[in-house]
């Protein structure tokens, strides 16, 4: 295991922040796994805890066949960030910015240097896509903000991967996954495994995450390139691990198997895994999910526990203003699985409170959430 350690820049005198990254094995394949990339997620954290000592163990008996590269604090910004006693690691208390959104277009960025270059060789245009990629990150100006430094150093050591795992966590939760509609059978056996109540594909939500930011490269130059052999060599998903609060030891402990079993999956560690078991979900739109709101303040209490089956109708919560005495049932306005609740319990205005992945897109354009 070797660890590196990046300085953040635009940290103030005396406050520098460093980005920490294990390396594990060596050869031409390579996964890039982070955790916590909204800082108080925490799930992802405890996982990658796991997944150090495993990988450590597994390279110790010589069966990691590629690189994997683990960073267990991919946000050391927002870990740092407490406001009166609360965790504040979703956005950045100076900018206002979310930590996982606008990451940077990298087909945008490299298709000037790749003009001219791509032939029908898939792998020789692998190789020369994620060359301009590591140049092309390399040559933007100076990082305007430590938020930025932070981005860039996160997406250089993942553009070169062929497998990038991105770990969070929701408010209250089943387990989840978001990806490109084309690689949901590269992560069938992740999401089974993980016994995720619901799988969200999208092409493109608006919001540039840093899955996205990884995956869509790819596609935008297979589509850019039409006359070049430019396969999706990047596979990305982000993995909601379930909710705040689940940071037990078992459930970290099964969460890392499952992943152990996806590197192996992929080729990138030797060995056997259980099989996985049947799919616990079929995959959805993410233009499908409800986001459901209350119709005016007031304390909230749901009907229905996370992983519950809800068809359209169905009651998800109640809102009571205590003292207008006006009472509200928000019911589903889709059939599916209510995968997420808020964990505050007063409604108010933008705020939503429960999530159900319905099978008909019902939303259009920008489709992440701040
Ligand atoms: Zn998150």
């Amino acid at each position: 295991m070797q660890r590196i350690d990046h300085r953040l820049p635009w940290g103030c005198p005396g406050t520098e922040r460093t980005l920490s990254v294990f390396r594990f094995g060596a050869g031409e394949r390579k996964a890039y796994i982070q955790a916590s990339l909204h800082a108080d997620e925490l799930p992802g954290m405890r996982v990658a805890v796991e997944l150090k000592r495993r990988l450590a163990e597994l390279e110790g008996q010589g069966r990691v066949q590629g690189v994997i590269e683990l960073v267990p604090v991919a946000n050391p910004i927002g870990l740092g960030q407490m406001f009166q006693a609360t965790s504040q690691g979703r956005f950045e208390l100076g900018s206002g910015k979310n930590f996982n959104r606008d990451f940077a277009n990298l087909a945008e960025l490299v298709a000037p240097r790749l003009e001219g270059l791509l032939g029908d060789d898939a792998q020789a245009n692998v190789r020369l896509i994620r060359q301009a990629m590591l140049e092309a990150l390399d040559a933007l100006p100076g990082a305007g903000s430590e938020l930025q430094g932070l981005q860039r150093l996160l997406l250089r050591h993942a553009c070169d991967a062929d497998l990038v795992l991105d770990l969070h966590c929701d408010f209250d939760a089943v387990a989840h996954l978001y990806m490109i509609p084309q690689q949901t059978e590269a992560f069938a056996a992740l999401a089974a495994r993980l016994q995720a109540g619901a799988v969200l594909v999208a092409e493109d939500t608006g919001g540039s995450s840093f899955d996205e930011a990884c995956s869509m490269a790819w596609l935008r130059l297979s589509r850019s390139f039409p006359q070049a052999a430019v396969p999706l060599a990047c596979q990305a998903a982000t993995v909601e691990l379930g909710g705040m609060l689940d940071t037990e030891r078992e459930r970290a402990e099964a969460s890392a198997e499952a992943i152990l079993a996806c590197l192996a999956e992929h080729g990138l560690i030797d060995g056997d895994w259980p099989a996985a078991p049947a799919p616990s979900c079929v995959a959805t739109p993410f233009a499908g999910a409800e986001y459901a709101y209350a119709p005016h303040p007031g304390v909230v209490s749901f009907l229905q526990p996370v992983g519950a089956w809800v068809v359209a109708g169905d009651p998800l919560f109640e809102v009571i203003d205590p003292l207008e005495d006006r009472h509200s049932i928000v019911r589903a306005s889709t059939s599916g699985v209510l995968y997420v609740r808020e964990r505050l319990r007063f409604a108010q205005p933008g705020l939503w409170l429960a999530k159900v992945a319905g099978h008909q897109p019902i939303r259009q354009g920008r489709l992440l959430s701040d």
